[in-house]
Formats: C-alpha cells, sequence, structure tokens
C-alpha cells in the first residue's frame, strides 16, 4: 500500500511538474461564452450548500431549466448527496478546487494538488468524470491550466458577473447586474455558497434573482440551460472536448 501510494504520489508530482513547464496552449483556452445558441447558462459557485444549491435547483427545474454548479472539494465531501441530486436534476456540475485557496499565498504545485483534490472530491460524490472546471477567482493561469490537462475538464470563466458575491448585494442589484447582459450563450456567474467570506453567505438574494431572471428568459422563450446539453439540441457545432 504504502509503496503504492508514494508511487502514484511520484507519478502526479511529475506530471504537475511537467505540465506546469507547459506554455499555457490551445487545449487549456477557457470559454467565456457559448456561440451559436440564443439560450443562456447560468453557473453557480462554491457549492453543494443544502439549502440554497437545493433552492436554487429547485428554482430552475420547477420552470424547466437548468444550470451548472462548480462545487468545491470540500463542501462536496461535507454533502456528497446534493451533488448527486444536481446530476439526477439534470443540471451540470464542474470542480471548483478543493479548499478555494488564494493562489498567491502558496505554491504553483500547491495549487494544482489542491485543484486535483476538488476534481477527484467532485468525480467521486457524483460517480462519473467531470468535464468541467473553474478556478477560483476566476484566475485563469498556469496553475489552473496545469490542472484541467491533468483532469481533462475544460476551463470555464464567464461573461457576467451578477456580483452577487459582494456583501451588500440585494437581489435588485443582481438583478441590475444580469439584466442587460444575458446576450444568447452568456455565460452568468452567481453563487449557492461563499467559500472564505461568511458575511456575504446568506445566498437567499441569489436564489430570489434568479427566481426572476428566469421568469423573463422564460417570456422571451429562452432558457438557461446546462454546460454541454447546447450540443445534443446543436449537431452542427462539434463544441469543445
Ligand atoms: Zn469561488
Amino acid at each position: 500500500m504504502v509503496s503504492k501510494s508514494s508511487s502514484n504520489g511520484a507519478g502526479r508530482s511529475r506530471a504537475i511538474k511537467n505540465t506546469l513547464a507547459r506554455p499555457l496552449d490551445r487545449a487549456t483556452i477557457p470559454i467565456d461564452r457559448v456561440s451559436g445558441v440564443s439560450d443562456v447558462f447560468f453557473t453557480f459557485d462554491d457549492g453543494p450548500h443544502p439549502t440554497y444549491t437545493m433552492a436554487v435547483a429547485e428554482t430552475l427545474e420547477a420552470a424547466g431549466h437548468r444550470g451548472t454548479f462548480f462545487l468545491t472539494g470540500a463542501n462536496t465531501e461535507r454533502h456528497p448527496d446534493v451533488a448527486r441530486r444536481l446530476v439526477s436534476g439534470g443540471h451540470a456540475v464542474g470542480s471548483h478546487s478543493a479548499t478555494h485557496p488564494r493562489s498567491r499565498h502558496s505554491s504553483a504545485s500547491a495549487v494544482v494538488r489542491d485543484y486535483l483534490r476538488g476534481h477527484r472530491a467532485v468525480q467521486k460524490a457524483v460517480g462519473r468524470s467531470v468535464p468541467w472546471f473553474r478556478p477560483p477567482y476566476g484566475a485563469h493561469d498556469r496553475r489552473s491550466s496545469a490542472a484541467s490537462l491533468i483532469c481533462r475538464a475544460q476551463v470555464v470563466l464567464w461573461s457576467c458577473d451578477s456580483e452577487d458575491w459582494r456583501p451588500e448585494a440585494t437581489a435588485a442589484a443582481v438583478m441590475a447586474s444580469v439584466e442587460g447582459n444575458l446576450v444568447g450563450g452568456a455565460i452568468v456567474l452567481f453563487h449557492d455558497a461563499i467559500m472564505d467570506e461568511p458575511a456575504a453567505a446568506e445566498r437567499g438574494h441569489t436564489v430570489e434573482a434568479v427566481g426572476y431572471l428566469i421568469e423573463r428568459l422564460g417570456r422571451e422563450g429562452r432558457r438557461s440551460l446546462a454546460l454541454g446539453s447546447e450540443r445534443s439540441a446543436t449537431t452542427s457545432d462539434t463544441g469543445i472536448g
């Protein structure tokens, strides 16, 4: 057991070192919008949270919409049932690190390790491979690039920040940040939990704003879709691996 785990560890260290040495290449180009669709993509970071993640998921589902949830490893290990519930509800899940590190405080390889640990935790909880990854703070750099190459996940950023993470955020302010930016293919950033800002941990304003925004989309005959699900609707688009 010991020799097996240490040889796996050595292999992983080598892989991290080698990928960190590579230039940011085409394989790691993040997406911040999806082309060729009129629908949009609501995304939620830092969960799963037993109250707010479920509230957001049920609000979306009741109106026939879906979202994409970027889960941290730490919260996934606390609430694996919520992570599984998202998948069974037709939502997409991605990973969002294990502990949400502020990368400037750690070595590059420690940050990559945290990203990979988070990805494995989410995959383990949902029992399938997870194709999406969003680095904390949207900090796409050599570290997130290395992690995405090693775990073969597409890096996803956003085209619209709802600014629901601000401690003073209200539902009205979140709606105002998003409303003018709901162009086709928009990827919108929300938070269904907050990893490192307890003052902003209350997510009622996010749930309320999402309810209002999907009603508005519905009136326009549009939806929020789970990332990846647009491919089944548009077969001409080969999408991003
Ligand atoms: Zn985050």
